[in-house]
């Protein structure tokens, strides 16, 4: 046995090692492949780029990308496998002023430290004849030779992360695998218009985009031309800075964050500074946690980005940020002015009052459903109640004579309702509670749905299937929710290319007035937001609550009132909906005393 105390612990590793340690920074997943590859694509002035990708049930096999860029002379072929072996720059100063996406020289050597590659090339406009084939396995080329090729590249990568078992167990569902690339590819698609894009999965066409000077047609081929009709033009130009593109009307908003794509000097990417202003420049139009569609494209100097942050350059940093944002707030704002679409309305005055005795309530996530019809006012609830509200009371109803055991909640008499959002009422000791009619039917079926065992939810077939289409990414994500949908009483089945039918709702959530409430919850389900969320039953559980509850704005009848105060005097916890939001205010006539200053 070595002795401690004469030889080192530490040495220093192997070359193979290293190199794929550094893979792993650049090489996270398959769509990471996908970004390195299309990204030097793009770099070599490709005006038309093909991506291949083809699966097995469980995974991804192998991902080709061909390219009629500049090509690669045979020695360049063979150079640009080591680490750092770059075109791009070749000193630090160059840094500053970069104009391409790739600079670091390290994606084609880590994708071949951790898997196959067979790289062909022919160099374009250079006379050549032949090209230039080389294969690498896990880092050691195998194989250099000529070989008849078209101009251009095309790399292909198989047996991903072969050697590094932690890496490819780690590997979500090749349908999660297949949405991240989607994902990838339309931010890429959306930063450059003038190049055609085409990506196959399996021979199957998936995603398509014409080479075009207008970004509105790449937003309409991977969109649909819908959401091209709800877009403004967005356009400032600054010494240092121009911003162009197109943002939504705030009558296309999603609740998540999505879908505002920005491309900085023709680079996709994430930055929620930038995204954040984008929100700004809505103000007060948008609901809280509503948030734009938004495509825009930022040319900065190349000198106040820096993109040397991170190995896979999705993150930048950008210098005189704030000036940046300011301005993309106001480019936003300004779009929007000049459409007249600014109502008038002041901001209502905001008061919460915190429910004395309630659960604290957790970072409240947004409630799908907010959408106030009824004109604000007390109304006596005289009006008819809708058949619709019945229909839905009656779906969480329980046995007549039944009486709560430990309600936390008194009995209550109904004064009225104010706008179809909120029940006044009152309890026997005089205090006035303001109830939240939405929140509270939307715990009731929560808490119903929940307490059934799995797999115990009836479902209802619908007469005529609802037809539903999806982007290619949701359609990923949907497809792998199938069987827990069904769990649940979803009856879904894919029919055909981004189209899915659904057969069968679950009994509870009533019969259906409206089919764009199916579409609408499967929106919710596979929304971005939702996806990141642990626990799939919940989600599901709370998007039926949601969706299956009582909306506000509808106008309700003293006897409805009335069930839906009765109902919610059986749940475990009535004091808040299943986001976290409370259910209802209690006000005692000390609080109002208070209030008022009479004491
Ligand atoms: P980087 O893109 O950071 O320079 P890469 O490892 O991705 O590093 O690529 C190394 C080099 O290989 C590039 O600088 C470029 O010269 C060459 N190269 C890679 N892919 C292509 C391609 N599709 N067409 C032409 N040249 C390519
Ligand atoms: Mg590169």
């Amino acid at each position: 046995m070595k002795s401690r105390n004469t030889v080192s612990a530490i040495h220093i590793l192997d070359q193979a090692t290293v190199n794929q340690i550094a893979a792993g920074e650049v090489v996270e997943r398959p769509a990471s492949v996908v970004k390195e590859l299309v990204e030097n694509a793009i770099d070599a002035g490709a005006r038309s780029i093909r991506i291949d990708i083809t699966s097995s049930a469980k995974e991804i096999l192998s991902i080709r990308i061909i390219d009629d860029g500049s090509g690669m002379s045979p020695a360049d072929a063979v150079l640009a496998f080591t680490p750092h072996a770059t075109s791009k720059i070749s000193r630090i100063d160059d840094l500053h002023k970069i104009h391409t996406l790739g600079f670091r020289g390290e994606a084609l050597a880590s994708i071949a430290a951790v898997s196959r590659v067979t790289l062909t090339t022919r160099l374009r406009n250079a006379g050549e004849i032949i090209g230039t084939r080389v294969l690498v396995e896990g880092g050691q080329i195998q194989e250099t030779g000529e070989t008849g090729a078209p101009e251009g590249t095309s790399v292909l990568v198989e047996d991903l992360f072969y050697n590094t078992p932690a890496r490819k167990k780690f590997q979500k569902s090749k349908n999660t695998e297949t949405a991240h690339i989607h994902a990838i590819l339309e931010g890429i698609c959306l930063a450059h218009p003038g190049i055609s894009f085409r990506l196959y999965s399996n021979q199957h066409e998936q995603l398509v985009t014409d080479r075009s000077s207008r970004i509105l047609d790449t937003i309409a081929r991977i969109y649909g031309s819908d959401v091209v009709k709800d877009l403004i033009p967005v356009n400032l130009s600054l010494p240092f800075m121009k911003i162009s593109g197109y943002t939504s009307r705030p009558s296309l908003s999603r609740k998540d964050t999505s879908r505002i794509m920005i491309a900085i000097n023709q680079r996709y990417v994430s930055s929620t500074l930038v995204t954040g202003a984008v929100r700004e420049g809505y103000g007060t139009l948008l609901a809280k946690e509503r948030f734009p569609l938004a495509f825009l494209t930022l040319e900065i100097d190349t000198g106040l980005v820096d993109v040397n942050v991170h190995p896979t350059k999705k993150l930048v940093r950008l210098s005189r940020e704030n000036e940046i944002a300011r301005a993309m707030s106001e480019a936003v704002k300004t779009a929007l002015l000049s459409n007249d679409l600014i109502p008038d309305a002041a901001a209502p005055s905001q008061i919460y009052l915190e429910e004395s005795g309630s659960e604290t309530a957790t970072v409240p996530d947004p409630c799908y459903d907010f959408t106030p019809t009824a004109p604000y006012g007390i109304s006596e609830a005289l009006h008819a109640g809708t058949v619709m509200t019945d229909r839905q009371l009656r779906q969480t109803e329980l046995p007549t004579g039944m009486v709560p055991v430990d309600a936390k909640l008194p009995v209550m008499e109904v004064i009225g309702q104010l706008g179809g959002i909120y029940i006044l009422a009152t309890t026997d000791s005089g205090e006035l509670v303001i109830i939240d009619q939405h929140a509270v039917h939307e715990r009731i079926l929560y808490e119903q749905v929940i307490a059934r065992t799995e797999g115990d939810h009836r479902s209802q077939e619908l007469l005529v299937p609802v037809i539903l289409h999806r982007t290619l990414q949701e359609t990923a994500i949907l497809r792998d929710l199938i069987p827990a949908l069904a769990q649940e009483g979803f009856v879904l089945e894919e029919f055909g290319r981004d189209t899915f039918l659904v057969r069968a709702i679950p009994v509870v959530l009533g019969k259906l007035e409206d089919t764009t409430m199916i579409d609408e919850m499967v929106s919710d389900l596979v929304s971005e937001e939702a996806v990141r969320s642990v626990n799939t039953r919940e989600r599901i559980t709370r998007v039926i609550a949601c969706r299956g509850a009582i909306k506000a704005g509808t106008v309700c009848t003293r006897e409805q009132c009335l069930r839906l105060i009765h109902q919610i005097r059986f749940a475990k916890n009535p004091f808040t909906c299943p986001h976290g939001r409370p259910t209802m205010l209690r006000f005692s006539r000390t609080d109002l005393d208070t209030m008022f200053k009479r004491t």
